[in-house]
């Protein structure tokens, strides 16, 4: 199995590369951001819970999310791996991971972070913006909070997978299909020395 955490601050393309990797390898994605939006969608009562969080570009509590992975990993996947983009967010969230897929026996094949500097990132959310509709893309104070919370309660995680041996960063700035080959070759080295 294929198991990987694609690791980077808000605008760096993990959800781009995500959708190329998960046809290219045949891999499930799980983005936690995507699944509170979907539950936002829909209404339901994580949803609710959620939102204020979202729209204030603070991190949903560890437990929400947390629960709502495990209910997504018990679903049937009938692909190689997975994606996990936007997860694990805090080290809470790492630690927990690790005993979901532990307890699965599926272990993490390594994380790959997307460097990308801070003024290409707002650009970047700020051109997504434009389309998205995302409330979190259009509030210069929002983006501004994203980046902070990034990099004092996120950050810590790649540390964390360093210490098992497990990370590797890449530059993110460039062309997509360029960082998709990085990205591709990282892949292979990971398989082949795990
Ligand atoms: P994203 O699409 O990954 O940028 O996530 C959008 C928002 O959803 C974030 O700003 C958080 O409020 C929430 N969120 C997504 N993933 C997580 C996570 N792993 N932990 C906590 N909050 C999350």
């Amino acid at each position: 199995m294929l198991n990987i955490v694609l690791f980077g601050p808000p605008g760096a393309g993990k959800g781009t590369q995500s959708q190329k990797l998960i046809e290219y390898y045949n891999l499930t994605h799980i983005s936690t951001g995507d699944l509170f939006r979907k539950h936002l969608g829909e209404g339901t009562a994580l949803g609710q819970q959620a939102r204020t969080y979202m729209d204030a570009g603070q991190l949903v509590p560890d437990r929400l999310v947390i629960d709502m992975v495990d209910e997504k990993l018990d679903e049937d996947h009938q692909s190689k791996g997975i994606i996990f983009d936007g997860f694990p967010r805090t080290i809470a969230q790492a630690q927990a991971l690790d005993e979901l897929l532990e307890k699965r026996k599926m272990p993490i094949t390594g994380m790959i972070a997307l460097d990308v500097p801070d003024e290409e990132l707002v650009q970047r959310i700020r051109e997504r913006g434009k389309t998205s509709g995302r409330v979190d893309d259009q509030d210069e104070a929002k983006i501004a909070t994203r980046l902070e919370v990034y990099r004092s309660e996120t950050l810590p995680v790649a540390n964390y997978y360093q210490k098992q041996g497990k990370y590797v960063a890449i530059n993110g700035v460039g062309k997509i299909e360029e960082i998709f080959q990085k990205i591709m070759h990282e892949i292979n080295q990971l398989q082949t020395y795990r």
